[in-house]
């Protein structure tokens, strides 16, 4: 392998596998290198599918961003010959007083983003599968629908070495230099150099410290796949769901080919840091306590066995809004992480944006949201 690239990207997962598909597109010399073997079940990206919406709360920059995004899966649809994304609606069910929605709807009407208030009635009458107490609503996204994430990335891994990437797995990155004139970056397989460097490294920033320290804290996700009784959920008359109740948030997919209904819990998680186990499904009687209990309040007919469970990672900041800038003293690194667990839709943007940055194509996304300097009042 040479060992000179234009670009090395540092972490192949969601937003580097793309970025390394998006510059090799552009004909730019790219070298990805991974810990592990992309996709995997090590990080934030297994366990699929992922929910894709796009009627954000978080400003304009989130709804354009989720709109472009879906073009480019589209796209990664058509190019790679591949299903990747069931557009099954998304209903968002939340507790009136939580306050989730009405905030939403100029945004998505200015942006052109279908959606439809409904109250529980209406959602018991559409999904007799869903009971909703009165104080509910729910707002229905009929152009959403969720991304099977792991053959996405494997998409994009087929397709970035086709047009000549290279891919260095099982090589954590143990080292990085850099200067105004290039990177060099240190792995057991041997030193590598290039003009810029991209890193995205997921729930292992902290691992890259002192090189770079951002505000992430890693913290451990569960989700349960349960049986449910017939027909109720099955993928096809069931929309994905999120959930928002006064004890916490969920989300969930139909019972896609019989896996049985998946749920997860968006908030809380125990802290975990590079280096340490991570405890399996199980290890706290909540991992399936919690989600048996949101089931059998909301979605009762599908409070069955437990199929199959996941262990996997989010990645927070303090304000749960991505970090997508250049590093503070080296502007030939970017840095794109922190994407608290809601990031897997916008990683074709991610990925296509990080290449507009390496090449300094002018970009319409607005990156204020996304910056480092918005922490800058925290103190370390
Ligand atoms: C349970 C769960 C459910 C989720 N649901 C949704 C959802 O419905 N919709 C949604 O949009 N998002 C969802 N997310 C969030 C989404 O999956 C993540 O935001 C996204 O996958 C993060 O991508 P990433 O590239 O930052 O991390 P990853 O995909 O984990 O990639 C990081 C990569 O960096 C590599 N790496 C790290 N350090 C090094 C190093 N030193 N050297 C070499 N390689 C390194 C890792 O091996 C890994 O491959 C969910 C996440 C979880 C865990």
């Amino acid at each position: 392998m040479k060992n000179s690239f234009e670009v090395i990207v540092v972490g192949a997962g969601s937003m580097g596998m793309s970025a390394g598909y998006y510059l090799a597109r552009r004909g730019v010399r790219t070298l990805m290198i991974d810990s592990y073997d992309p996709p995997h079940e090590n990080g934030s990206h297994h366990g699929e599918p992922r929910l894709i919406r796009h009627a954000y709360s978080g400003g304009k920059s989130y709804i354009n961003l989720a709109l472009d995004a879906d073009r480019l899966w589209r796209e990664l649809e058509d190019t790679s010959g591949q299903k990747l994304l069931a557009r099954s609606g998304v209903l968002n069910m939340a507790d009136r007083s939580i306050g989730k929605f009405i905030p939403r709807l100029p945004g998505c009407a200015e942006a052109g983003v279908q959606v439809e208030m409904l109250d529980a009635a209406e959602v018991h009458r559409r999904y007799a599968g869903i009971t909703l107490p009165e104080s509910y609503e729910a707002m229905y996204e009929p152009n959403a629908g969720y991304l099977y994430s792991e053959q996405c990335i494997a998409a994009y891994r087929r397709l970035a070495l086709a047009e000549g990437a290279m891919l260095l797995p099982y090589n954590p990155v143990q080292h990085i230099q850099a200067d105004g004139a290039g990177v060099r970056v240190r792995t057991r397989a041997g030193e590598f150099s290039a003009d810029q460097l991209i890193i995205t490294a997921g729930a292992w920033f902290k691992h890259l410290e002192p090189f770079v320290t951002l505000p992430i804290r890693a913290v451990r996700k569960t989700v349960g796949w349960f049986r449910t009784e017939p027909h109720f959920y099955d993928a096809g008359n069931f929309p994905g769901f999120t959930l928002e109740t006064q004890e916490g948030g969920y989300y969930g997919f139909p019972n896609i080919n019989g896996a049985g209904i998946k749920i997860g819990r968006h908030d809380g998680g125990l802290p975990w840091s590079p280096g340490e186990q991570v405890a399996p499904f199980g290890h706290l009687e909540e991992d399936e306590g919690d989600l048996r209990r949101t089931l059998s309040a909301f979605l009762p007919q599908s409070a069955g066995e437990l199929l199959q469970s996941a262990v996997c990672k989010y990645e927070l900041t303090p304000d749960e809004h991505f970090i997508i800038d250049r590093h503070p003293f080296y502007a030939n690194v970017l840095l794109a992480g922190g994407f608290s667990g809601h990031g897997f839709k916008f990683a074709s943007a991610v990925g296509s944006l990080l290449a507009d940055l390496v090449q300094q194509v002018p970009t319409t996304v607005d990156l204020s949201t996304f910056s480092l300097s918005r922490f800058n009042h925290i103190k370390s």
